[in-house]
């Protein structure tokens, strides 16, 4: 468990805030975020890559809260989107465009136009359709677009199949052993500098190697295309780090890596991108939640909470692991039993056939290692209102998003009685 989360006198805190506190005052379900865990992710990249030319592009779709965004623009971070409206947040919460790199298999026109209007850094482009494109438009506004192109190196990031992208049957980037004739293309074109080589290969990886065997090959490849005379000067590695989401687990080294990648690329008069999202937040986020009703079918116990799949789909859609605390110890021991909600689906749970604290209606539980792709995956299934979010630093704690309400859940549609077209 992040340090930034301990128990205290039998409650649990984040920081210095006790979290039984802020569910009682904000309501259930409801996430929280520490600051200083987010800082200290944020400051280990930044230290293990002090001294070489470097960008950190927080990847957003990781967790999009403005306030989250707000914290890490304060901390120099810049921005990895993949999408217009995660660039309009990424410009709502005072981050810098030109620290934006733009990712993603499906640019449409109106994006790439919002692109390239706010001045961002570079496309991470994916196929030969996007450069074409990116190409006309820019030079339509009368712009020059720098661009990187994502390469597929085919390496096996051995993690869950639905989060692996680097090999070749994945839909991601460009095949490194075709991607030579696409940089020949595109540096052809009018309107692009082409200057990077991007990838990204996968995501919670607790072991780096397959990073660094990535970018040993990218590497490869930017030798080449500089004897052919395009003059590569961007790096971006992607993100992919993953975290401990179980007691078993342990993180990754990030510090080792970093200092291995430092050694790859120092004298290669290249500036290094990359694009950690879980790794930056998710350790430091708990979904709150409070005990509903308890129930026993046969032999089987159910907890049955107010936190479901809209609020945290990792574990239906991953089989994702979160651990389960109560936010006051409990003194009524451990039960065996499923941790669902109130949706009307099966597959519909926080945890299956795990030891818990035997926790009783009206008690509050937290769901553990929720900072990334938590939130940002919520939905409004079951016409479920999507939670608060509440951002904790040292003693205080502030609300970074409200509650939806119920007009917010109608919010958009069209409502008139005899209505025609
Ligand atoms: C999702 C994604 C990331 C972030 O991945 P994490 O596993 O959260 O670090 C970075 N870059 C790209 C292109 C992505 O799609």
């Amino acid at each position: 468990m992040n340090p930034v989360f301990q128990y205290r006198g039998g409650m649990l805190f984040c920081e210095d805030v006790e979290l039984q506190s802020v569910a009682e005052r904000e309501g259930t379900p409801c996430y929280v975020y520490s600051a200083a865990g987010i800082r200290n992710a944020y400051l280990q990249y930044a230290e293990g890559l002090a001294g070489i030319p470097h960008h950190i592009c927080y990847a957003v779709k990781a967790n999009g809260n403005l306030g989250v965004l707000r914290h890490l623009a304060t901390l120099g971070a810049g921005f990895d989107i993949v999408s217009g409206g995660e660039l309009y947040r990424v410009l709502q919460a005072g981050g810098d465009p030109a620290k934006v790199v733009f990712s993603g298999v499906g640019k449409t026109r109106e994006e790439v136009e919002y692109a390239l209007e706010q001045g961002i850094h570079s496309f991470n482009c994916e196929s030969e359709g996007e450069i074409a494109l990116i190409s006309a438009l820019a030079r339509r506004l009368n712009k020059t677009a720098a661009i990187a192109i994502r390469v597929n190196p085919d390496v096996d990031a051995s993690t869950h199949p639905y989060i692996s992208t680097g090999l070749k049957e994945h839909k991601f980037g460009i095949d490194i052993a075709e991607v030579a004739a696409v940089y020949e293309t595109a540096a052809a074109l009018p309107g692009l500098s082409v200057q990077g080589v991007s990838c990204h290969i996968g995501s919670q990886l607790l072991d780096p190697a397959p990073v660094l065997e990535a970018a040993q090959r990218l590497l490869g490849l930017i030798d080449t295309l500089r004897a052919n005379g395009i003059n590569i000067t961007d790096l971006d590695l992607g993100g992919g780090l993953g975290v401990p989401y179980q007691p078993h687990e342990s993180a990754p080294d990030v510090p080792g890596f970093l200092a291995r990648l430092k050694q790859l690329i120092s004298g290669r008069n290249l500036t290094l991108f990359l694009e950690p999202g879980r790794s930056l937040v998710a350790s430091s986020g708990a979904l709150l939640s409070r005990v509903l009703y308890r129930k026993q079918s046969g032999q089987k116990h159910f907890i049955i909470v107010d936190a479901s799949m809209t609020e945290l789909i990792r574990p239906a859609l991953y089989e994702a692991h979160h651990e389960i605390l109560p936010l006051r110890e409990s003194k009524l021991g451990t039960v065996v039993a499923d941790v669902v909600g109130p949706v009307c689906e099966s597959s519909d749970f926080l945890a299956t056939g795990r030891e818990v604290a035997n926790v009783m209606p009206g008690d509050m539980i937290a769901a553990m290692t929720c900072g990334a792709y938590g939130f940002a995956m919520a939905s409004n299934y079951n016409a479920r209102l999507r939670p608060s979010e509440v951002l904790v630093d040292g003693a205080t704690w502030k609300q970074v998003r409200r509650r939806e309400t119920l007009e917010d859940l109608i919010r958009g549609e069209q409502n008139e009685q005899n209505g025609t077209a």
